[in-house]
């Protein structure tokens, strides 16, 4: 089993499936999972709740795409760790989002027991 009971996790997809899929992930490794549905939503729940250990986010999202929404929560300062879920083949796209302040990234489909691991790893 993951880290202590009720560490939050920020979600951050368009993809209602997606989050689902990180929540079932998530939850029984003892991580409380927020969900944002956007990169809006999700920089408005970052800013608004101080008890974040970490953030895992979409690119292509409606309103603000995920490489924005990294962008502005560094500037806003927030320093929690941000995992970027892309597709396969996408070097630029994953230089981009390390420029822009994410510590990894977690190719979909992802395995549910690797993502467990990487989040282990970066939830402080
Ligand atoms: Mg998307």
């Amino acid at each position: 089993m993951g880290g202590p009971v009720g560490r939050k996790v920020l979600v951050v997809d368009d993809s209602v499936t997606i989050r689902q899929q990180l929540r079932m992930a998530l939850t029984p490794a003892g991580y409380e999972v927020i969900e944002a549905f956007d990169g809006e939503d999700g920089l408005a729940k970052a800013k608004a709740d101080p008890e974040l250990v970490m953030a895992i986010c979409d690119v292509n999202m409606p309103r603000m795409d995920g490489i924005e929404m990294i962008t502005k929560m560094r500037e806003c300062g927030l320093t929690l760790p941000i995992v970027m879920l892309t597709t396969e083949g996408q070097p630029a796209l994953i230089k981009r989002a390390k420029a822009a302040g994410a510590k990894g990234w977690i190719v979909k489909p992802f395995n549910a027991t690797l993502l467990v691991k990487a989040v282990d790893k970066l939830a402080t």
